[in-house]
């Protein structure tokens, strides 16, 4: 039997429409709608095509938008300023630097994300935000790791006491999602570069993650009969083609649930931004609240 497709399209609109509600239920408190600023360094064309996509996604929800485009000779000193400012300002409740950075500055990208206020990082790339995500505690969560779990509870795919393999161990994407899926009371097992054995580990898991970024990496014999396969891989192999990292034609006719490449995970990334965004704003507002009692 074939794989129900998990279509990102579907799940990316509930996001956006849970989060244009929650923007507007927060609007009488906040006096505005959530502001988001994205800061772009250099000219990478993939870079921008990301940016343009969340400029696009604020406009949808009537967020307001901040595009902050440095030329690529940008020193450390001049991009910490910047963020200093956005801090600051009032208006903006989210701030995402886009990666990768240019070479000179790719050294100091810890020291670079580590200056964004934690209540504004909505990249939940910030070492506090990581921390609270470990303990368990409330926390700005990775982007596409937190458009996968709620991609999970939209469509009705149980967690709880169930085997997930994650192949993948990046900060953005494998261990986040690691503990996601933890929290919800999977048993979680990760596999990475050096890991034995890993098609037989993969065959065990009722969700199999994919976040590898090698074409093809997973493939039919490596997934067990009715799994959830979620691949977060974006190959590009010719200009115009995009793949994931699973086999998708040969998996689907095993897997029970499978997000396609494109037009999966990918679309998930961008909304649950926004989500994110309108929780950076309600944590700062409740902060504020709580500094005023
Ligand atoms: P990284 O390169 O940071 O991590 C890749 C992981 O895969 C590493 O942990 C690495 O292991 C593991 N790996 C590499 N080769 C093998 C192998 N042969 N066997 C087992 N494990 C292996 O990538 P990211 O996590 O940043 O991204 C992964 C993919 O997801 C990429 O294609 C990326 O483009 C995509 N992506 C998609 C997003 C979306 O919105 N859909 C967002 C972010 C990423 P080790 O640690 O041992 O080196």
């Amino acid at each position: 039997m074939t794989a129900r497709l998990l279509e990102g399209k579907l799940f990316a609109r509930m996001i956006k429409d849970e989060a244009k509600q929650a923007a507007e239920a927060l609007k009488p408190s906040l006096g505005r709608m959530p502001g988001l600023a994205v800061v772009i360094v250099g000219e990478d064309p993939a870079s921008q095509v990301y940016v343009r996509n969340k400029e696009r996604a604020c406009e949808e929800l009537g967020f307001f938008s901040a595009l902050i485009a440095l030329p690529k000779e940008t020193c450390k000193e001049e991009l910490l300023a910047e963020i200093d400012r956005l801090n600051a300002n009032r208006r903006i409740d989210g701030i995402l630097v886009q990666l990768p950075l240019p070479r000179h500055l790719a050294e100091a990208e810890a020291e670079i994300i580590e200056r964004i206020d934690p209540r504004k990082d909505v990249d939940g790339f910030h070492p506090v935000n990581i921390g609270r995500l470990v303990a368990g505690e409330r926390s700005l969560v990775p982007c596409t790791p937190a458009g996968c779990m709620k991609m999970l509870a939209l469509a009705g795919i149980p967690v709880e006491g169930k085997r997930a393999v994650i192949i993948g161990r990046s900060n953005i994407v494998g261990k986040p999602i690691s503990h996601l899926l933890l929290a919800e009371n999977a048993t979680v097992t990760i596999c990475h570069s050096r890991t034995e054995n890993l098609p037989a580990i993969a065959r065990e898991a009722d969700i199999l993650v994919a976040a590898v970024g090698r074409p093809n990496f997973v493939t039919a014999d490596m997934v067990k009969p009715g799994a959830t396969v979620i691949d977060v891989g974006i190959n590009r192999i010719a200009p115009k083609k995009l793949v994931g990292d699973v086999d998708f034609e040969a998996v689907r006719e095993i897997a029970g649930a499978i997000t396609p490449v494109p037009g999966g995970v990918g679309l998930l990334t961008i909304a649950t931004l926004m989500a994110n965004t309108v929780e950076a704003a309600r944590l700062q507002m409740e902060g504020k609240r709580e500094r005023t009692k």
